[in-house]
């Protein structure tokens, strides 16, 4: 699929990456239709990183996005194809005390869409974890 990488600081390229994977039974798999640019991609752009966080090469941007259910995983629920969704762009762990208690914002095993640890969403599609009703 096409995707936009940063490659350098300051100088994004579009590049293909491998197809995003059918989604596991508790995944929805997003065509996505929309992607906001968030600060921290600013950084990554601008700066090449975020503190002492360093982009690693190329790297997948954007972080808040928005997109249309194509496929789901039997788990996930009551669903339809074209069903306009917003992704969270945060994956918690779901078992430390924060997530637990309902405080996925504070989890300690966060990792962050857009960043060295994932790609992010400049992209056209993605599978991803359906929460629970
Ligand atoms: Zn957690």
């Amino acid at each position: 699929m096409r995707s936009v990488q940063l490659v350098a600081p300051r100088q994004l390229e579009l590049h293909e990456m491998p197809e995003t994977r059918h989604p596991r039974s508790d995944e929805v798999l997003v065509r996505l239709r929309a992607v906001g640019i968030f600060g921290t991609d600013m950084h990554w752009y601008s700066d090449g990183g975020i503190g002492s966080l360093r982009a690693t090469y190329p790297q997948v941007l954007g972080h808040e996005p928005a997109g249309e259910i194509a496929a789901w995983g039997p788990g996930t629920g009551n669903l339809t194809a074209g069903q306009k969704v917003v992704i969270e762009p945060t994956i918690t762990c779901g078992q430390c005390e924060f997530c637990c208690a309902g405080r996925h914002n504070n989890c300690v095993s966060v990792i962050f869409m857009s960043s060295p640890q994932m790609p992010g969403l400049f992209r056209e599609t993605t599978s991803i974890r359906c929460p629970k009703e």
